[in-house]
């Protein structure tokens, strides 16, 4: 029986699955090395609150969207979405587009895709190489923020990148930043008239959300929380600092620009050291086949961009190459019922 192992389950991986979905039980594996699911669409929970750490909004431009457009549709009818209705101060909105938050945190974008997905999902497992009964030794070309999706065929053929795939590759670049997530006991007031905010004149300090407020959830039961982004020449600067010398810079500067901010009950802080990408793999469809038998296919923002909608495309893109592999698996082993895209 063909197999599809996905590797990642950040918003890529989890809609690469739910575009497999309708295979067999146990056909489909999910497995991530993080303790959870989201990725960089991460929600991060303490107590009684929570805060998205990564992504913030999910932009849809409808001329733009295409075919994906009905994943924004979906999404909004489902309640994970809602339209950003808290004030954002010096957010830029193209003509057109629609931002949304997500009520429970933005992961639950990544976990809706992964219970529609139907797929085996496993934490803390972390691909180093793959190997094993059917493909013997494998160099996994994955990244802290690539996604891959590996369907094993049954053929002991070592899979190795070439030469100019891993170019290819390693042209891609990221930005990095550092995330503060400060989290408050429930009735805590943050006495500011604005949800979120992007800054422009502080060398630290980006952007600033009262998380709650921006996902329209407050209510007395709910613990407050603030989300602090820095801007990409800290983060690069600090890439490899000491993440509690780095937290209480990032503090000493927010205390400057929000002085009436209350001490926190506790503070997360998270170091992206892959943010955004900033370079895309050039001329790739949303993913890169690396190998054809077995098959290895790479995706993830890395061969689009950094938002919903290059996430989405990606994992389109990746479904599609895969279906075809799995058709011809079926027609070799008695026809699985898979029901793709
Ligand atoms: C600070 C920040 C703000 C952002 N703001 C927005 C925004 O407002 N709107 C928007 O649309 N986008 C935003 N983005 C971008 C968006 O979050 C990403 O484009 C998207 O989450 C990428 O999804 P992905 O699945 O491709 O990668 P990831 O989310 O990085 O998922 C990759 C997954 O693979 C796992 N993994 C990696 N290597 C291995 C391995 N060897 N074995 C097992 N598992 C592995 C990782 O743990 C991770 O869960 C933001 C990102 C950041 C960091």
């Amino acid at each position: 029986m063909a197999r599809v192992l996905v590797v990642g389950a950040g918003l890529t991986g989890a809609a690469a699955a739910a575009l497999l979905r309708g295979a067999p039980r146990g056909q489909v594996a999910v497995w991530d090395k993080a303790r959870g699911a989201g990725g960089r669409m991460s929600t991060s929970r303490a107590d009684r609150g929570s805060a998205d750490l990564g992504a913030q909004f999910v932009t849809c431009e409808p001329e733009l969207a295409g075919p994906r457009l009905s994943f924004y549709e979906d999404l909004v009818s489902q309640g994970i979405l809602k339209p950003l209705t808290a004030p954002v101060e010096g957010m830029v909105v193209r003509e057109g587009s629609r931002n949304y938050v997500a009520p429970q945190g933005i992961s639950s974008v990544v976990k809706y895709y992964l219970e529609q997905s139907g797929a085996d999902v496993s934490y803390e497992q972390q691909i180093l190489q793959l190997q094993g009964d059917i493909v013997n030794t494998l160099p996994l070309p994955v990244g802290d923020s690539h996604d891959a999706v590996f369907a094993a065929s049954g053929t002991e053929t070592p899979a190795v990148i070439n030469e100019s795939q891993k170019q290819q590759l390693e042209s891609v670049s990221y930005s990095s930043r550092y995330a503060l997530g400060l989290f408050y006991e429930a009735g805590t007031g943050i006495a500011v008239p604005w949800a979120a905010q992007y800054i422009t004149d502080n060398p630290c300090i980006r952007f600033i959300s009262i998380d709650n407020k921006k996902r329209n959830i407050e209510s007395p039961e709910i613990g407050p929380s603030v989300v602090v982004h820095t801007t990409v020449t800290f983060g690069s600067e600090h890439l490899d600092s000491d993440p509690a010398e780095v937290q209480q810079i990032i503090l000493s500067h927010l205390q400057r620009i929000v002085p009436s901010l209350p001490e926190p009950s506790s503070i997360k802080c998270q170091r992206w050291r892959y943010s955004q990408v900033t370079r895309a793999v050039p001329n790739c469809p949303g993913q890169m086949i690396l190998h054809t038998q077995p098959l290895l296919i790479c995706g993830g923002d890395g061969f689009t961009r950094s938002n919903f909608d290059g996430c989405i495309e990606s994992a389109m893109s990746l479904a599609q190459a895969v279906k075809p592999h799995l058709q011809q698996f079926q027609s070799q082993a008695a026809k699985l019922p898979l029901d793709l895209l």
